[in-house]
């Protein structure tokens, strides 16, 4: 049984949620590969030879893979799919675009989000929000698993030795074509990798006020910042920062959630935050059932006040 990782990266640099996958990848089977497909991906491909855990690394590398679009990625992992017992990637917006064309071609049933390896046929999901957690045992004869990054530790980035081998490129599909691409910059840690997170909802009001109330906090305290879908579709974030069910999911080790209502479905995504603060003037909100810490007050005077003390 050998287990095989699509890598994610931008060309230059594999993307730490790999790391995740990775761990996962080793619970599964003993043998772990991983499959970079780019163009002038050589960068990601060194990366991903030295993680511990990776005994080789296959480089698919062609002018039409730079976009990694979705249909030539997925050719390219079925053309490699026969020699694997598992196929994981990371259950981001890109694994979940090329996972579930890999699973319908090749006949099996997808194991999505998955968070536990229970064994290499049995592994655990969350369904209904998080609120249930499904424990899934596949038949099917290779495995097509998105891995929840939060779920598994990220494995060491340095120590392995693997080899990295050149695998011919599949053609283009000619399916579909890049277009553009729109990059919102940040100068905050990245969301699903930051440790600490500065979380915003629609009581903040405007999106001017958004800023103006939470990036302090987040500057003072070096955390990234996150917003509820609430605040999302209000426009005061943009929506690269949701949390929740249908944003992203996080788990740090501090998550300060100010004027959030705690929904189920925001609780989906950060409700396995290490510590939890919220701060709220409803004493009856949800989120203080999962709050570590809660302060039922205005975020408008708490905020300005805990910003002061952290500066003494
Ligand atoms: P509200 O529910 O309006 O809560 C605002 C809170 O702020 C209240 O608790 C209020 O007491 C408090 N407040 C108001 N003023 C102040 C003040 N001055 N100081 C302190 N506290 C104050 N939501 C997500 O977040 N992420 C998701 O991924 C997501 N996915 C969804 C998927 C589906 C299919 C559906 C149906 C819903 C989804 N939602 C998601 C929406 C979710 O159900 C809630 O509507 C949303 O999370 C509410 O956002 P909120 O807490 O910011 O707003």
């Amino acid at each position: 049984m050998t287990a095989l990782i699509v890598a994610e990266h931008n060309n230059t640099h594999l993307n730490a949620l790999t790391l995740n996958a990775v761990t996962a990848a080793t619970r599964c089977s003993e043998e772990v590969h991983i499959l970079v497909i780019g163009h002038g991906a050589s960068q990601p491909a060194e990366q991903a030879g030295k993680l511990q855990g990776v005994s080789k690394v296959l480089l698919a590398d062609a002018p039409h893979f730079a976009d990694q679009l979705a249909e030539n990625a997925a050719a390219q992992v079925l053309a490699v799919a026969g020699s694997y017992s598992h196929i994981l990637f990371a259950a981001t917006a890109t694994g979940k675009s090329v996972a579930p064309r890999v699973a319908a071609r090749l006949d099996v049933a997808q194991v999505s989000e998955i968070t536990a390896v229970v064994a290499a046929d049995t592994f655990e999901r969350p369904i209904y929000a998080g609120n249930a957690v499904a424990t899934v045992k596949s038949l099917d004869s290779i495995k097509v698993l998105t891995v929840r990054s939060t779920s598994f530790a990220a494995c060491q980035a340095e120590g392995g030795n693997a080899t990295v081998e050149t695998v011919s490129a599949v053609a283009d599909s000619g399916l579909s074509q890049f277009v553009s691409r729109e990059i919102s910059k940040s100068d905050r840690p990245e969301l699903a990798a930051a440790k600490i997170i500065v979380s915003g909802g629609r009581a903040l009001g405007s999106a001017d006020k958004f800023q103006a109330t939470l990036l302090p906090l987040a500057e003072q305290l070096g955390a990234a910042l996150g917003a509820s879908r609430a605040a999302v579709d209000s426009g005061y974030a943009p929506n690269d920062l949701q949390v929740g069910q249908t944003g992203k999911i996080v788990a740090p080790d501090l998550y300060v959630a100010c004027g959030i209502s705690g929904a189920i479905q925001h609780l989906a995504g950060m409700k396995d935050s290490k510590i939890i603060v919220a701060i709220n003037k409803d004493p009856d909100a949800p989120i203080f059932s999962v709050a570590d810490y809660g302060l039922e007050a205005d975020l408008f005077t708490a905020i300005p006040e805990l910003l002061e003390a952290l500066q003494q």
